[in-house]
C-alpha cells in the first residue's frame, strides 16, 4: 500500500468541503461526498467497485482519478491488557505509532500528527527523534480507519473507538491546518460522527495555535504542563521560554471560557526527584487552584536515552493526595500496555535507531572502518 505515489486524489484527505468541491468540479452533485465518506470511513471500504448507491460510470471515473490510500501496518502488537500498538510505515519509509486502549465503558485511540517532534521536552523519546515531517490529512485520518478496521464494531454495530485523542508522536498544533481537517472528518456525521467532547487535542502549549484552534475546532484540551514554575519547566519544556507558564494559563482559561462546565486537563509526568514532591504539589495547587482544570497524573515511560526514573507509586498517591484535598479533580493515568513497550514514541524510535546505526555502519564500512 505504501510507496505508490500517483497523481490520483486521495480522498483519505478530503473532509467534507473539500470533498463536496471537488465532487461538484468534475459535474457531480455535492451530496456524493455524503454518501462516499459514509463508504470510506463507516464501512471501510477503500474499492470504488464495492461503493453500490454510486452508478457505475461514476465508479469507473473514480478508480480512474481517485484512490483511498493509508499508511502501512509494519506489525500489531496487542498486549495483556488489551492494548493495541500499531507501528505504520508511510510513503517514504518514516514510522509511526497509534495506539488503542480499550477500558469498560470505552475505547481510546491515541493517534500521532507528526514524524519526530521539534520540541525537544527532555523527557520524551519523540523529541529525542527530532522533527522529520508533518503528516497528511490521509496519514493522520488513515491512522483511524485502520484502527477501525482491525479491531471492528460492537456487537450494536457501534464504533469500539469511542474516544480519539491527539497524544501519539508530535506536536498536533505545529501541523495546524491538517489537524484541523483531521478533526472535521472525527466530528463528522458522514464518517466517525464523535462529539467535540471526546475528540481530545493535547499540546505544549503554542499559545497562539490556542487561540484560533478554539475558534474553529473547539475540541477538548489537554496541556502538559509538568512542572509548576518556569524554571523547571523552561528545562522539561523548552517550549516554555517562548511561551512562560503564566501566559499559557491565561490562553487555557480563555479556551473553556464559554462554558463553566469546561475543564482543560494538565498533565503532570511524575519525575522521580525531579517534580514530584510535596513542594512541587502544593505550587501545582496554587497554579490551578479556582480555574477550569483538572490534573492528569502521568507515570514516566522510561525509554533508553531517558535520564529520568519514574515516582514510585506512594510519591505519586501522595502527591495526588495533595492535589485532591485542595479540591482539584486528579486522576493518575494507568500505564498501559507496558509489556508491548514503554514510552509513546519508542517503537517508531527504535526504527530510527536502527536506521542510524545502519547508515553508520554503511558510512563506516565506505571509510574502511567495519
Ligand atoms: N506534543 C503534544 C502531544 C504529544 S505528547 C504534547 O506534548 O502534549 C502526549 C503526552 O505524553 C504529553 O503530555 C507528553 O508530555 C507525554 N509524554 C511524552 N513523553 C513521555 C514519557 N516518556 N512518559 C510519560 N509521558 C510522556
Ligand atoms: Fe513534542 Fe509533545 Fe514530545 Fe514535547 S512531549 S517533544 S511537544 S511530542
Amino acid at each position: 500500500m505504501a510507496d505508490s505515489p500517483t497523481t490520483k486524489t486521495n480522498l483519505l484527505d478530503l473532509d467534507r468541503e473539500a470533498m463536496a468541491d471537488w465532487f461538484v468540479q468534475m459535474g457531480e452533485r455535492s451530496f456524493r461526498a455524503s454518501q462516499v465518506m459514509k463508504w470510506i470511513h463507516q464501512r471501510g471500504v477503500s474499492d470504488f467497485d464495492q461503493m453500490t448507491d454510486l452508478n457505475k460510470s461514476l465508479r469507473a471515473t473514480l478508480a480512474g482519478i481517485a484512490e483511498v490510500h493509508m499508511p502501512e501496518i509494519l506489525s500489531e502488537n496487542i498486549s495483556a491488557d488489551g492494548t493495541y500498538k500499531w507501528l505504520l510505515r508511510l510513503d517514504g519509509g518514516n514510522c509511526i505509532e497509534t495506539v488503542f486502549i480499550p477500558e469498560t465503558a470505552r475505547g481510546t485511540l491515541c493517534i500521532s500528527s507528526q514524524v519526530g517532534c521539534a520540541l525537544e521536552c527532555s523527557f520524551c523519546s519523540t523529541g529525542y527523534q527530532g522533527f522529520n515531517r508533518n503528516l497528511s490529512v490521509a496519514e493522520i485520518v488513515g491512522q483511524i480507519w485502520l484502527a477501525h478496521k482491525a479491531i471492528g464494531f460492537r456487537e450494536n454495530g457501534q464504533s469500539k473507538i469511542t474516544n480519539i485523542v491527539l497524544m501519539g508522536m508530535g506536536e498536533p498544533l505545529l501541523n495546524f491546518d491538517r489537524v484541523v481537517k483531521s478533526i472535521n472528518i472525527m466530528l463528522d456525521d458522514d464518517a466517525y460522527g464523535l462529539s467535540k467532547r471526546r475528540v481530545t487535542l493535547s499540546t505544549s502549549g503554542v499559545i497562539p495555535a490556542l487561540e484560533r484552534l478554539r475558534e474553529i475546532a473547539d475540541v477538548s484540551l489537554a496541556v502538559s504542563l509538568h512542572a509548576p514554575d518556569d524554571e523547571l519547566r523552561n528545562e522539561l519544556v523548552p517550549l516554555n521560554k517562548k511561551y512562560p507558564i503564566k501566559d499559557l494559563l491565561e490562553a487555557c482559561e480563555t479556551y473553556v471560557a464559554d462554558s463553566p462546565r469546561k475543564k482543560v486537563t494538565y498533565e503532570y509526568v511524575m519525575l522521580d526527584g525531579i517534580n514530584d514532591s510535596i513542594k512541587h504539589a502544593k505550587r501545582l495547587v496554587g497554579l490551578l487552584q479556582g480555574r477550569q482544570a483538572k490534573v492528569n497524573l502521568i507515570p514516566f515511560n522510561p525509554f533508553p536515552e531517558a535520564d529520568y526514573k519514574r515516582s514510585p507509586q506512594s510519591t505519586i498517591d501522595k502527591f495526588r493526595n495533595v492535589l485532591v484535598a485542595a479540591g482539584l479533580v486528579t486522576i493518575t493515568r494507568k500505564t498501559r500496555g507496558d509489556d508491548i513497550d514503554g514510552a509513546c514514541g519508542q517503537l517508531a524510535g527504535q526504527i530510527v535507531d536502527k536506521t542510524r546505526r545502519q547508515q553508520k555502519r554503511v558510512a563506516m564500512v565506505a571509510r574502511g572502518v567495519a
